[in-house]
């Protein structure tokens, strides 16, 4: 057990020669309570954004019951690590053998389909199940979003009616899907894609019994500052209130980047400087893929005991692996006295960040370190600022 009252004390006291993960569940926790008490309907948490046993349990603590599997191995640690929890196998495309595991062994009954051959499939693989709720995947526009989705997996118009109408005939739940692309920065992307549903409920005339519209709810980064997520409930509501759908029909989302954006954080060493290029020691095939192959922007901050007083600049970041695609354009913006051995808090990893880390050329982190002080960023803070406490912190391996 140390104690650590913030990422400065940690590199202080740690003085990391490789990268550490920091981890704030009371901030996943809060992500959580918000979307269950807030969201009009239910919350499935995708897992594929962050599937970390002490994550999963955090958020099933906090409420979160049903969780969006993509793969069998997803299925597989969401029913080991929480044994009560719902899963729903929202891949359009899955193996036969996973999904009769998935239905067998471990009582799935919720899957998504973009075709008839996926509708027959997941038939023969639960041997004509008649227990179960199918979500029919539609293609919506990815255009409000800063990472498409729109071109993968969805039924086109003029698919959707033959679609629906046979898995009306398969099911005991019917449902409409869609995903509008992850980092929707306006909740006018959830109401067209609304509008796409009806005029697919309304052309196959069948009763719908679920409607599920996916994740894309953003969090906060530089140059990304998306409005409030109540303003993405309201119009969902909105949207969904005027549907004709059945009286007792259910709403459902699958958050993956807005429950786990918060959760996780990175302290990086600078190991060379060289002008406005900064050598670290985590990229592109660590937690920062999305920094090397997307351009994404993450919050950075100095930690530095001295408080530096030197003018804000922008850099770039090299990976520690030996290739040149190993690169981060960034910017990000740091003081520009930073030099070899300063260390760096890299912020908001949890989603799609400190879950997507290999371990090639030899460069890997295992030190994991739980804070309870608040995340670099927040779309869930408490109006009233409370002081940053002091906190015990469990070290982890
Ligand atoms: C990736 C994914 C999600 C989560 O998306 P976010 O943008 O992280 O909220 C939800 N549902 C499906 C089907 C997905 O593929």
């Amino acid at each position: 057990m140390y104690e650590h009252p913030s990422a400065l004390g940690v590199a202080i006291a740690l003085k990391p020669a490789a990268p550490v993960t920091l981890i704030r569940p009371q901030a996943a926790a809060r992500a959580a309570r918000f979307f269950v008490e807030k969201f009009p309907g239910r919350s499935l948490y995708a897992v594929k954004a962050n599937p970390s046993p002490e994550l999963l349990r955090t958020l099933w603590d906090s409420g979160i019951t049903h969780y969006d599997v993509a793969s069998i191995a997803e299925v597989r640690l969401v029913a080991r690590t929480l044994p009560e929890a719902k899963l729903c196998f929202m891949h359009p495309v899955k193996a036969e053998e996973a999904i009769f595991e998935a239905y067998h062994t471990h009582g799935v009954r919720t899957f998504s389909l973009d075709t008839i051959d996926e509708l027959e499939k997941i038939m023969r693989a639960t041997g004509d199940a008649t227990d179960l709720e199918l979500c029919v995947r539609i293609r919506v526009s990815s255009e409000y979003s800063e990472l498409s989705l729109a071109s993968k997996f969805g039924a086109e118009i003029g698919e959707t009616k033959e679609l629906l109408m046979a898995t009306r005939q398969a099911a005991d739940a019917l449902g409409i899907c869609f995903h509008v692309g992850s980092q929707a920065m306006t909740p006018h992307a959830y109401t067209q894609a609304i509008e796409r549903v009806r005029a697919a409920i309304v052309e196959a005339a069948v009763t719908v019994d679920i409607i599920d519209v996916g994740g894309g709810f953003p969090s906060i980064y530089p140059g990304m500052e998306p409005p409030a997520l109540e303003l993405y409930f309201d119009a969902i509501h909105r949207g969904f209130e005027s549907l004709p759908v059945s009286y007792s029909s259910e709403l459902w989302c699958e958050p993956g980047r807005a429950l786990s954006a918060e959760y996780s954080s990175l302290i990086v060493r600078v190991e060379r400087r060289r002008g406005d290029e900064l050598y670290i020691n985590d990229g592109a095939y660590g937690a920062l893929f999305d920094a090397a192959h997307i351009g994404w922007r993450f919050p950075v901050a100095l930690l530095r005991e001295q408080e530096s007083e030197a003018e804000m600049k922008g850099f770039s970041f090299y990976g520690p692996t030996c290739d040149d695609m190993d690169h981060m354009v960034g910017p990000f913006m740091l003081p520009d006295d930073v030099q070899a051995g300063d260390y760096i808090e890299i912020g908001m990893l949890g989603a799609y960040g400190c879950a997507m880390r290999t371990g090639f050329n030899g460069f890997s982190s295992e030190t994991v370190v739980e804070l309870d002080d608040e995340p670099m960023a927040s779309l869930y803070r408490e109006e009233v600022e409370t002081p940053r406490r002091a906190n015990v912190v469990k070290l982890g391996q």
